[in-house]
């Protein structure tokens, strides 16, 4: 529980930047970020240990390309692709097919994954660990919270010794889950989008294989039955059954063990698996606000929770992070006006709220679907792409706000790894050397990564969108393109005018 007047006997005061208030994977994603920014963070979570196991297990293309500027691309070989997803009736006659496997896409990964999450966050507490600049306090709990003005102040206690800490910050982060204690210091409200619904989740591991599940990849959802059952198989050997409660089922005797085994005995007698949870699961779809207060901010489940139906909620909170550090980076150095960080919910706010809505409708559709006599036919899964909502764009331009493409290098590199977590500008060589001296000095200025190259995949990717320059942000997103050298000209003002400090931005 956090308060905001409670005082601790402290003995040593650390002085960081950022301070980030949980390690799942918002938090261990923001930390890195932050790292790769150069900033002093500090990282805690109550948890002495990474999670043992799983919550989310689907990633999709654009955070695998997070996961690639993080550092954890060495995972992806145990990554598995998805197959095609099954809706079933209550008699198991077929209702739809949907094939959830695009295979590899313009973000240059498969459009879908089944991932360990216990994995990725050993990994990346690890890294927060080795980082020279920052603090891990793993097995601490936050007690308080303070505004200082100029600075905020968090104190913290050791769970198994009781030993305090206070860390003074520029930012404090909270990435503390959904039942949030910076939230409700921050005393944010939250918008019910009613969808909520409780679930039975049994993992296992078979200890025998089985034919009588469905083949590689694939994953079912019997619905129209009292409890709609979904089965996929998650990374590795483990495999999960969702079982949807009713409104006046007992929680506790659903995450009875013999429930589990009693739900499994269509596929699995009970010595046949070894099972890693029977866990009940309450889903709720808010949406916080503000996810800024001062030097206080949310992200992740701390500021949006939705339902599991499109696997969205870590990817959610990995693109919070990818947003937020960039904009505390420069804020932080004094390369950019505090104000940058309200771009922060105005982008992604209504970017999370497209899956926040879409995934409470689908929670709330699961046995509306009706079956059919025929096989039907087999859809392919689409992308979606929201937009982000307003702030760091060129508003004139209808591109900025979409996801970029990666496209390989003529060295074979894919394009991330070329330009680092940064700015960087795509350009016809040709448009570029017809751009103004002060475009060229205010590249500089803004530290833009000048991608020396322009052929193959990359200069069909531009081409393609029409464009002979492309600004791309730090997250991925495009700030917006150019056609010509003046059109550069225009782009890099208009980019100068968002980042810098108006007084530098007019000289
Ligand atoms: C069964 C299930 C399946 C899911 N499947 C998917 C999926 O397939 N794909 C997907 O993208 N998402 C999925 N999700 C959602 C996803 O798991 C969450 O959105 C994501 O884990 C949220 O991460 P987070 O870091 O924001 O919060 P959390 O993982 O909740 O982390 C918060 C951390 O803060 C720490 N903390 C809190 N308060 C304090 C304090 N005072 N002091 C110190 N530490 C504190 C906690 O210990 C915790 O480690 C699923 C969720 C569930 C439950």
């Amino acid at each position: 529980m956090m308060n905001s007047t409670v005082e601790h006997d402290v003995d040593a005061e650390i002085t960081v930047d950022v301070v980030v208030i949980g390690c799942g994977t918002t938090g261990l994603a923001l930390g890195r970020l932050l790292e790769l920014e150069g900033l002093r963070v500090a990282v805690i979570d109550r948890g002495r240990m990474p999670m043992a196991r799983p919550r989310a297990t689907h990633v999709d293309d654009e955070t695998m390309r997070a996961f690639q500027t993080l550092g954890v691309r060495h995972l992806e070989k145990d990554f598995s692709p998805m197959g095609i997803y099954r809706h079933y009736d209550d008699k198991w006659r077929i209702v739809m097919r949907m094939d959830m496997n695009r295979g590899r896409t313009e973000q240059g990964w498969q459009s879908d994954y089944m991932f360990h999450q216990p994995d990725f966050e050993a990994v990346l507490r690890g890294y927060a660990y080795n980082y020279a600049n920052g603090g891990t306090y793993f097995g601490w709990e936050v007690t308080s919270l303070k505004d200082a003005g100029d600075s905020v102040l968090v104190d913290l206690r050791e769970t198994a010794t009781a030993l305090d800490r206070r860390i003074r910050a520029s930012f404090v982060v909270g990435c503390d889950g959904a039942n949030s204690g910076v939230r409700e210091f921050m005393g944010c409200t939250q918008i019910d989008h009613r969808a909520t619904h409780r679930s039975l989740i049994v993992d296992i591991i078979p200890l025998v294989a089985k034919d009588n599940l469905p083949p590689g990849r694939d994953a079912f959802i019997q619905g129209a039955i009292r409890n709609p059952l979904t089965f996929t198989r998650i990374a590795g050997p483990r495999v999960r059954f969702e079982l949807m409660l009713r409104p006046d089922d007992d929680s506790a005797a659903f995450a009875r063990t013999e429930k589990a085994y009693d739900v499994l005995s269509p596929w699995f007698s009970p010595e046949e698996y070894r099972m890693l949870r029977c866990d009940v699961y309450e889903w709720r779809s808010l949406t916080a606000g503000p996810w800024r207060a001062g030097r206080f901010l949310l992200a992740g489940d701390s500021a949006h929770t939705m339902p599991p139906h499109l696997g969205q909620g870590m990817c959610s909170g990995i693109r919070d992070a990818t947003n937020l550090a960039w904009k505390l980076g420069r804020v932080v150095r004094g390369e950019s006006p505090m104000n940058l960080l309200e771009t922060y919910e105005t982008e992604r706010r209504p970017h999370v709220d497209t899956y926040t809505r879409l995934s409470a409708r689908l929670a709330n559709k699961i046995e509306a679907l009706a079956a059919s006599e025929e096989e039907p036919p087999l859809l392919r899964a689409e992308a979606l792409r929201p937009r982000l909502g307003p702030g760091v764009g060129d508003d004139a331009n209808e591109l900025a706000g979409t996801l970029s493409s990666q496209p390989r290098t003529a060295g074979g590199r894919l394009l991330d790894d070329v330009v680092g977590y940064r700015f960087a500008l795509v350009a016809d060589p040709a448009v570029l050397s017809g751009t103004s001296d002060r475009t060229k000095s205010l590249l500089e200025t803004l530290g833009i990564h000048v991608l020396q190259e322009f052929s193959g995949e990359v200069r069909d990717w531009v081409t393609g969108l029409g464009a002979a320059a492309v600004i791309i942000r730090p997250d991925r997103y495009l700030f917006g393109t150019a056609g010509d050298s003046a059109e550069l000209d225009v782009l890099v003002a208009a980019l100068g005018t968002s980042l810098l400090p108006s007084a530098m931005s007019a000289s």
